[in-house]
């Protein structure tokens, strides 16, 4: 049994309680919503992308403590880079929660996201961390359906 306390780490803890970037852009250029309907998250992101860069980015919506803490990381990480640096972190990230207990993770591309290595032994929480990334995704990439991790 894996111990919660990977799960839930420090830094996890801190941006759930205190989520970055917990806004709404009325002038987005790129927006999306995402749902996990297993856990019931539930996002909206905001996107404003000027040439290719990420100039501010924000979340609004609910759900529990690991997608929260996972937006509020994400957001903070892709801010001022790259639509293809964003696109590369959220292949990384996805490699690190979805790859299996023992997927190892580039800590030096990830940097503080992580954080959220913990959620590869926890089958039910990987769609809520992914869930932020999967709604970027969908928002930079023009879609009009709704992100879902189902
Ligand atoms: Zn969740």
């Amino acid at each position: 049994m894996a111990d919660l306390k990977d799960l839930y780490q420090q830094i996890v803890l801190d941006h759930n309680r205190a989520p970055r970037n917990f806004k709404k852009i009325p002038n987005a250029s790129h927006t999306a919503e995402g749902t996990n309907p297993l856990c019931g998250d539930d996002i909206t992101l905001y996107v404003t992308v000027e040439g290719n860069v990420i100039k501010d980015v924000g979340f609004q919506g609910k759900g529990c403590a690991i997608s929260q803490a996972s937006a509020s990381l994400m957001t903070s990480t892709v801010k001022g880079k790259t639509t293809e640096e964003a696109e590369s972190l959220f292949r990384a990230f996805h490699d690190m929660v979805a790859g299996g207990p023992d997927a190892p993770a580039d800590d030096k591309t990830l940097g503080k996201l992580a954080a959220l290595a913990g959620v590869k032994r926890f089958p039910a929480r990987v769609k809520c961390a992914n869930l932020p990334w999967h709604t970027l995704h969908a928002a930079l990439t023009g879609s009009d359906e709704p992100a879902s991790t189902e």
